[in-house]
């Protein structure tokens, strides 16, 4: 019997979408000697400065770029508690996908590297980047699953925004340099955590709908 018609209750969790770098690996990305090599100044964000560049000046900078990613994927090493809680979300039943700004390449890397496997990955060859909302429905499409039915976890104000505008559940992995964000649904420190709340009967995260 459905307690409240289903009304007022959010949909059943089907799918989790993970962020990479700071919640699936931790990667020595220097993101500042990365600018510096590509622009000679350190400020804004690599991909939406690349955007302003000339074709030539922007093959340059991607292949810096992808220099830099893969020598950070090949050494890339899992974050604390997540390769249990991807074990345990496989268990669930419930689907698993990735969602990046990193290339397509570095993102093969980490993953073989790791031994890890997604049903869905949208690297920036796929999508415009996060903030942009595509690359998470992008995402969910290949889930099979609509953006009410994924909760996706980051830990950058990019990835909550990107999920709001979505319309995902959104999880923010804190972390020493990102505590809060107004973006986010959830906010936990370990995804062990999250594993607790999604396992409480309560409704909290709905996992399944109730019968
Ligand atoms: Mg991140």
């Amino acid at each position: 019997m459905r307690a409240n018609g289903g009304i007022d209750r959010p949909a059943a969790i089907g799918g989790i979408l993970f962020d990479m770098d700071g919640v699936v690996v931790q990667q020595r990305l220097d993101f500042l000697a990365i600018k510096q090599e590509i622009f000679g100044t350190t400020h804004g964000f690599i991909l939406e400065r690349m955007g302003a560049l000339t074709p030539p000046e922007r093959a340059r900078a991607e292949a810096i770029l992808e220099r830099h990613e893969t020598v950070a994927a090949a050494q890339a090493e899992p974050m604390d508690g997540i390769l249990p809680f991807l074990s345990w979300v496989e268990a669930r039943g419930l689907r698993r996908g990735l969602v990046t700004r990193n290339s397509r390449k570095s993102v093969e890397l980490v993953l073989a590297r790791l031994g890890l496997r997604f049903d869905a990955i949208v690297t920036r060859e796929d999508a415009p980047p996060k903030p942009s909302p595509e690359p998470v429905w992008l995402a969910c499409r290949q889930m099979g699953l609509p953006p009410s039915a994924v909760l996706f976890v980051g830990d950058f104000e990019f990835d909550m925004l990107s999920g709001r505008r979505a319309g995902v559940r959104t999880v923010l992995l804190r972390s020493p340099a990102m505590q809060f964000s107004e973006h986010a649904d959830l906010s936990v420190d370990c995804v062990g955590e999250l594993r607790e709340l999604l396992e409480r009967e309560d409704g909290v995260v709905p996992l399944h709908q109730a019968e």
